[in-house]
């Protein structure tokens, strides 16, 4: 069958691979629950929803049934035509979901929907995965390979994150605890017990470095956070890039005492290990920051997660929306 080229989109432990252009346009809820959509440039091109299935009380068909009920009657109120097709065969490949309890259908409205919910009988996972085409398109291989590639669990206790291009894989303990996805700055945070790890990637590297040195920028972005540290910054390539580790100890705590500390919520003493670099060729400043209170929780982590192709992937485009440079300091 015809191979369309393909890109891996991951977050909360799904992982998918699509075609290039199908870019994160909404994502919501966390490992438990949660939805994610990729949008090509002009229509919605797959949606995935997953939910802890340990507490589940309806079979799979039932969800279906339950799934399929609700959209019907939104689409007579709408006075749309509506039509379903259960236990649909529209993939030649099934193979791999043998053993699974799992049900294909496919329904149409305005557009064609090729979907997929399934229970992972490894972890228990709920996955509704739902691939949108045109009436008139051809896709089936394209189907057959978007659906043939999905993951719903993390692999050897590693998830993987990806998406606009971004790619690195974290322990599973350090859990999503904020994004912030515009086109000029991605930035997740995950936190582990007291252990805060931050992936941040910034556009246009040239125009931020332009007349200036790696190390002033970072120093000059991030003053706000370098504050509470005693901050040391060396040259370290990595991975084939020019790049700064930058590692940070708590500044002594008489010293603490003198600066203006918020007065309700005090910070709180930690190391800072940090890798920095630029990747030219995807015109990217990369930034690895890991928080810690003890001194032996910093275990490279930075260096570890930087493995792989971190920035190599072929870059997907960037988010949409606001296309400004991040130009203030945090
Ligand atoms: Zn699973
Ligand atoms: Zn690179």
């Amino acid at each position: 069958m015809a191979k369309t080229e393909t890109t891996l989109f991951g977050w909360q432990g799904i992982t998918l691979r699509v075609p290039p252009d199908w870019n994160l346009g909404r994502v919501d809820g966390d490992y438990k629950s949660g939805y994610a959509r990729l949008d090509d440039d002009q229509i919605v091109r797959a949606e995935v929803e997953w939910r802890e299935g340990a507490k589940r009380q309806l079979s799979v068909e039932q969800l279906v049934d339950r799934y399929l009920g609700g959209l019907e009657k939104k689409a007579k109120k709408a006075g749309m035509s509506f039509a379903a097709t259960r236990r649909a065969r529209f993939l030649k490949d099934k193979r791999w979901l043998e053993g699974s309890e799992y049900e294909l259908f496919i329904w149409e409205a305005d557009y064609r929907t090729y979907n997929l919910a399934r229970a992972c009988p490894q972890c228990g996972r709920i996955v509704l995965l739902r691939v949108l085409t045109r009436l008139q398109e051809k896709v089936e291989d394209l189907v057959d390979q978007i659906f043939g590639s999905l993951e719903d669990h993390p692999r050897q206790g590693q998830v993987s994150w990806s998406l606009y291009g971004l790619h690195f894989e974290l322990p599973e303990a350090f859990k999503l605890s904020g994004q912030e996805l515009k086109s000029g700055h991605l930035q997740l945070s995950f936190t582990r017990d007291r252990q805060t790890c931050r992936v941040h990637r910034f556009s246009l590297a040239h125009v931020l470095l332009k007349g200036v040195s790696l190390a002033d920028w970072y120093q000059g972005f991030f003053r706000k956070q370098l504050r509470d540290f005693k901050v040391e910054v060396a040259a370290e390539d990595l991975r084939g890039h020019s790049g700064l580790r930058v590692r940070g100890q708590p500044r002594s705590r008489w010293l603490q005492l003198i600066r203006p500390l918020p007065f309700l919520n005090p910070r709180p003493r930690q190391f800072q290990d940090t890798r920095v670099w630029r990747c030219e060729a995807a015109d990217k400043i990369c930034i690895i920051d890991h928080l810690y209170r003890k001194r032996e929780e910093g275990e490279d982590l930075p260096q570890r997660l930087s493995d792989g192709y971190f920035c190599h992937q072929k870059p997907q485009t960037d988010p949409g929306g606001d296309a400004q440079l991040p130009a203030r300091p945090q």
